[in-house]
């Protein structure tokens, strides 16, 4: 019987004790440790002896990412500097890089709880991991191999890139599991196919960081290697790295971490509790992190709490899978609306191509107007455009509860970008 790393707990009630502990224990950490948080936490009133429960958390103020460009080197430093004994960057952003310091405790947390999402997507010391995903200051791939020798299965660390010898390990080594972005594993899915491949791989299972892949896209990962089972892993630097949850077998949700952080879903502009199952900001309060504790930390990533049990039986509560960051919210006649969900009613219509663009302005009559102009598929008769239009503003309507003017144009007329496309343009007068 191999090492579990799942948490002991027998109920939720147990789980709630735990969490109630951590609570208090981190806000007593940082307010002893870093000046930062003691000054925070002094004006907003509040101190260690007040937490009493875990409701209390709604008394803690928010930390952002702002917070951590403002602490640079050393942002939230919460423990003597000789006791840190790594720091890692988070990738993507421009300007000031944040950076994040780790104790060995934090590493050693880290490590078990990322060998928690092998064991969750059902490896065993047998398989062979694949690893192409970045390495360096970056949390990615160092995290992968740490959470990997942890559990016991074998990594190859060959990084991001570099198909040829992706292709040449997963024939001599025959890996089992491969980690990547999906766009990479995309890309491997065809490679495989393109150099027939197929069957000289041993390849059952993708974990897929950093990036939401599309049900479009797994499908087709999945049909092109006939995996057995694909997977996403959230996570990011500030809550130590990826590995701060996984989806199971069942697919019901995102299981995270519970024992090791809180996560609160919040109102991305009034920092309320959204109702039940409604979409909200991720906050996150870490229970045991020691170097760089987080307390209320505004991710920006937004989704929504999956509130049945899952059938796998776990304890674990679940999240949705990452539907967007909060600073590409709009708010249209009192409705909060992400781009992301434009997408997926648009990605459920054949008939018209992903490119889009939505258009806000407010006229004469005061009220606010949409417009949304998208491009239809390759070869669609003009004479289909009305009722195709019709059709989309009416699953918007229905999906999304606003009322649009759509305009469909012609195949490839929106502008192209080779980095991100804008595709919101706000007219209304601030
Ligand atoms: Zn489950």
């Amino acid at each position: 019987m191999t090492k579990s790393f799942m948490p002991h707990f027998k109920s939720g009630a147990e789980l709630l004790d735990h969490q109630l502990k951590g609570l208090q224990w981190t806000v007593s950490h940082a307010y002893n440790g870093s000046p930062f948080y003691r000054q925070r936490l002094g004006q907003a009133g509040v101190r260690p002896a007040d937490i009493q429960s875990l409701e209390d958390i709604r008394k803690l103020p928010f930390t952002s990412a702002d917070d951590l460009r403002a602490g640079y080197p050393y942002p939230l430093l919460s423990v003597d500097p000789s006791r840190v004994v790594r720091i890692h960057a988070s990738s993507g952003t421009t300007g000031q890089k944040k950076i994040l310091a780790y104790t060995q405790k934090d590493i050693d947390d880290w490590a078990g709880f990322f060998a928690r999402c092998y064991e969750m997507a059902g490896l065993c010391p047998e398989d062979r991991v694949q690893i192409a995903v970045g390495y360096g200051l970056w949390t990615a791939g160092i995290g992968f191999q740490l959470g990997c020798e942890r559990f016991g299965s074998t990594a190859i660390p060959i990084g991001p890139g570099n198909v040829d010898l992706q292709c040449q390990f997963l024939v001599d080594f025959q890996s089992t599991v491969m980690c990547c972005t999906a766009s990479m594993g995309l890309l491997m899915a065809e490679e495989i196919n393109r150099r027939n491949l197929r069957d000289e791989i041993n390849l059952k299972k993708m974990i897929f960081g950093s990036e939401r892949s599309s049900d479009a896209m797994r499908q087709r990962i999945k049909e092109l290697l006939r995996l057995e089972d694909m997977f996403d892993i959230p996570g990011m630097t500030e809550l130590y790295g990826p590995g701060t949850g996984l989806e199971c077998a069942k697919h019901e949700g995102i299981h995270y971490w519970a024992d090791y952080y809180i996560l609160e879903i919040l109102d991305p502009v009034s920092l309320q509790p959204v109702p039940s199952d409604g979409v909200g900001e991720m906050v996150v309060t870490t229970l045991c992190k020691e170097a760089a504790p987080l307390i209320r930390y505004r991710t920006r990533d937004l989704t929504r709490r999956i509130q049945h049990a899952c059938s796998c039986g776990s304890l674990l509560p679940m999240h949705d899978r990452i539907l967007g960051r909060s600073d590409d919210m709009i708010i249209f006649r009192g409705v909060n609306i992400y781009p992301s969900q434009i997408d997926q009613v648009l990605s459920k219509i054949p008939e018209v191509n992903c490119e889009f663009q939505v258009v806000l302005e407010r006229k004469e009559d005061g009220k606010d107007h949409m417009t949304i102009r998208l491009e239809c598929c390759q070869g669609l008769a003009a004479s289909r455009k009305p009722e195709l239009e019709r059709r989309v503003a009416n699953r918007i309507k229905n999906e999304i509860d606003v009322s649009p003017h759509v305009v469909i144009v012609d195949y490839c007329s929106l502008p192209r970008s080779e980095r991100k496309s804008k595709r919101i343009f706000d007219n209304r007068p601030r």
